[in-house]
């Protein structure tokens, strides 16, 4: 399959290329050139389908022409050693648990497809991959676990002083090796800023290959399509009406794989966008205006994203047509109290904790099902486990989440980091000092 940049589509790329370059040459995102046509496959799905092998057959799709079938099974064999999981609620409201693989969020499932298949396409040639990418939190540890011990690939991410929790940050810092965790004196955006100089400037990419790993991937961002598929596979049966998944959203990249899956012929009927504060992308569907502006905090600090770079995307696919975009894409904003007011009822009730960016996209759904009489079954997609937001599962329930393996070793290990000003010259030096 060939992609194309949403800002120029003469320009075609491959997959591999797509893979490597992140963003496209003229600033633009990477999205597919032709919808494929599964529904004869999806219509065979059922239970019994197991997730790799609708992880093979889409990857199979996407990779054609560009590596053979023992690739194609290689690649999704060493991406997905961990699945997703479906915890059904009630008749109309189930969780599909993404926080089972190494980091313990859904961003695994992008980021350790992105190394297996990087890895595949480097060890073909001689060549070599520096991954560079700044960090809010979730990100970095995908990207950190992800890509660890990979052939021919050095990894370094930018990740905010002190603005990461305590376990993310030991997350990004413990790993050594191959993955060198750079600890800026400034924000976010800061760093954000930095990786996209470094990608700019001549001399950075003369000296380093270097190559993105963050949300705008096309790469990190087509594997989430596939637990749209397997939810859909695994629930199936039980569907005798609409059907709609629930999705927190930050940067809307997660949302976006899910348009694609439906594109491709998943019986979807619409998506819930539920985002915190930050909700530009929900006042852009009622109102039409879209007026990105600098992010809030609030307790589901993944989803903190003021002007959601996978917007260009949904746009796209969408022909820049709102009200196209609104028969499939419902928005709804859910604050801060009403978060831990969920987190504490699910609690409650069901003796779950739930993150709580999960949380926004649970109350969403609940708030979505009583305005519609119970009309359908929601899948709300659980993107992080709770044990990951200790403080916020702390402050809403008053009690204190159990460590899953992945974590519980953290705490006493030692962090690596360098300290680095908030500016590209300190960036370029650092890399120049660490990597040449
Ligand atoms: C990144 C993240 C999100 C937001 O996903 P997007 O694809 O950026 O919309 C939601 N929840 C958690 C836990 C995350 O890490």
């Amino acid at each position: 399959m060939k992609f194309y940049s949403t800002r120029d589509p003469s320009k075609r790329v491959s997959f591999e290329q797509a893979l490597f370059q992140g963003l496209a040459p003229d600033g633009g995102l990477y999205i597919p050139e032709e919808d494929l046509q599964l529904q004869t496959h999806f219509k065979a799905l059922d239970k019994g389908t197991s997730f790799h092998e609708i992880a093979a057959l889409v990857s199979a799709y996407l990779l054609k022409g560009e590596v053979d079938g023992g690739a194609v099974h290689r690649i999704v064999k060493n991406a997905f050693p961990f699945e997703p999981k479906l915890v059904v609620m009630d008749d109309n409201l189930s969780i599909v648990e993404l926080f089972h693989g190494p980091s313990c969020a859904f961003k695994d499932f992008g980021a350790s497809f992105l190394a297996a298949a990087m890895e595949e396409f480097l060890q073909h040639s001689d060549r070599k991959a520096v991954i560079l990418t700044a960090t809010s939190g979730d990100t970095g540890s995908a990207v950190a676990q992800a890509f660890y011990n990979k052939k021919n690939i050095q990894v370094v991410i930018l990740y905010p002083s002190g603005r990461v929790s305590p376990l993310q940050e030991k997350q990004l810092t413990t790993l050594g090796g191959n993955v060198l965790a750079l600890e800026v004196k400034g924000s976010f955006d800061d760093c954000q800023a930095m990786v996209k100089k470094a990608f700019l400037d001549p001399e950075m990419s003369a000296a380093f290959p270097l190559t993105s790993a963050n949300s705008i991937s096309l790469g990190r961002l087509i594997p989430q399509s596939f637990y749209y598929i397997w939810a859909f596979a695994q629930l199936k049966e039980q569907l005798n009406q609409e059907f709609y998944f629930a999705v927190p959203s930050g940067n809307f990249g997660n949302l976006t794989a899910g348009l694609y899956a439906w594109k491709w012929g998943l019986p979807v009927t619409a998506f819930i966008a539920a985002t915190n504060a930050n909700d530009v992308v929900p006042q852009y569907l009622d109102t039409g205006i879209y007026s990105p502006r600098p992010s809030r905090l609030t307790v589901s600090n993944a989803m903190d994203v003021g002007n959601p770079s996978n917007f260009e995307r949904m746009e796209a696919l969408f022909h820049k047509n709102r009200h196209l975009m609104r028969a499939l894409v419902f928005g709804d904003t859910v604050s801060d109290p009403q978060t831990l007011d969920t987190m504490r009822t699910v609690k409650d009730r069901y003796n779950m904790d739930l993150c709580p960016h999960t949380a926004v996209g649970y109350a969403a759904a609940r708030r979505f099902l009583r305005d519609n009489n119970s009309a359908g079954h929601v899948a709300v997609l659980a993107t992080a486990h709770p044990a990951k937001f200790l403080e916020v599962v702390e402050q809403a329930t008053g009690r204190t989440p159990e460590l899953p393996p992945q974590l519980a070793g953290l705490a006493s290990k030692e962090k690596q980091s360098i300290v680095i000003s908030n500016t590209p010259a300190d960036l370029f030096k650092t890399l120049k000092d660490v990597l040449l």
